[in-house]
């Protein structure tokens, strides 16, 4: 079987970044870079402009920044499968890594395999709709563009995160909706009393999304009450879905340790899980933060962590 001294699951900016640092420590790093599982290049590959990675003052298109950091990676030697890792044994020493062309064993491990941004399957809100033409699930990343400003912006969920993206998204909008299907906040108290207190921002309550339409972006959405089922039709530029998101650890089958909303725990400070020579880097352990240079920073780290653990390890034998 073929023995590889370090593989990394996922591609994006966290498993992009641990291959260049592996990649120049001569690791000679392999990724399985995913094909069902999500595109290859990971979520900024489904966005247009990026305006916030540090060094592109004019901005960059995901798809773009992608490719860049591939190429940095695949020029320091690093090797790509482009297949989804399908099942992983971590509980042997080398692990085994499946997929559909059969499995190899690693040294070391790097899990950088993100997550999914919830989305409502509502008419007008799919690819090749109105996604990315007004409809986003990251109002950090997308809010700042031309097309939300002084126009009517709607937040979807009713959490923290539905809160703090309302928040954001006033310094934009003309006003900002929360629209909830519940009469009440999930979000903690303190958070709810700024949607409510906050003078650009309206809550509708127990309502839901039915549908977005617009031209070569959002104009308009229709919400449902529910209960009454009766709809009405609002001017909106901006539909924001802040309903969660899903890390991508299904392969894992509940081998390593995760938080109790299932990202992938590790020590603080550290991209070390609970199993030794196992990392994880990128949106797969963050769900506070969720940004392209912190899951590059992430992913640095988990490369430097995995070096020294490999390192150590070798001498521990030498
Ligand atoms: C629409 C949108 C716009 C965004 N805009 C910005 C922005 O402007 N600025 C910003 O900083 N951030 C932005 N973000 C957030 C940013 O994209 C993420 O924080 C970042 O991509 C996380 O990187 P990651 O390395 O953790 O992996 P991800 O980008 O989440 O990618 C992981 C990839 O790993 C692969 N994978 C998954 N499972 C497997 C498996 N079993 N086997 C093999 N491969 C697998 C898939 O290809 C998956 O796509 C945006 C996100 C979205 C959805």
């Amino acid at each position: 079987m073929e023995k590889r001294k370090l593989i990394i699951i996922g591609s994006g900016p966290a498993s992009y970044t641990a291959a260049i640092y592996a990649a120049r420590a001569n690791l000679q790093p392999c990724i399985y870079e995913g094909f069902y599982a999500g595109p290859p290049g990971g979520q900024l590959m489904t966005t247009t402009d990026v305006e916030n990675y540090p060094g592109f003052p004019e901005g960059i298109m995901g798809p773009e920044l992608m490719d860049l950091f591939r190429k940095q990676a695949e020029k320091f030697g690093t090797t790509f499968i482009t297949e989804d890792v399908t099942n992983v044994e971590l509980h042997q020493y080398p692990f085994k890594i499946e997929s559909s062309s059969g499995t190899v064993e690693a040294e070391a491990l790097i899990i950088a395999t993100g997550a999914t941004a919830k989305r409502l399957q509502v008419p007008g809100c799919n690819d090749g709709e109105f996604w990315q033409k007004g409809v986003t699930a990251c109002a950090v990343c997308d809010g700042a563009a031309p097309l939300f400003r002084d126009k009517p912006l709607f937040v979807f969920g009713g959490g923290d995160t539905a809160v703090e993206e309302a928040i954001f998204l006033t310094k934009f909008g003309s006003k900002v909706y929360i629209v909830h299907r519940r009469g009440e906040l999930r979000a903690s108290k303190i958070m709810a009393k700024r949607a409510q207190t906050h003078p650009k921002i309206e809550i509708i309550w127990n309502h839901v999304l039915t549908k977005v339409e617009g031209d070569n972006v959002v104009r308009s959405l229709t919400l449902q009450e529910v209960g009454s089922g009766k709809e009405t039709q609002h001017e909106a530029a901006g539909v924001f879905f802040a309903i969660g998101h899903e890390p991508n650890t299904g392969f894992l089958k509940g081998q390593l340790e995760v938080e109790s909303n299932g990202y992938i725990k590790v020590v603080k400070g550290t991209s070390r899980t609970n199993i030794e020579g196992v990392f994880a880097a990128g949106d797969v352990q963050d769900h506070v933060y969720r940004q392209a240079v912190t899951a590059a920073g992430s992913g640095c780290m988990a490369a430097l962590d995995a070096e020294r653990w490999l390192s150590e390890k070798e001498h521990a034998h030498a």
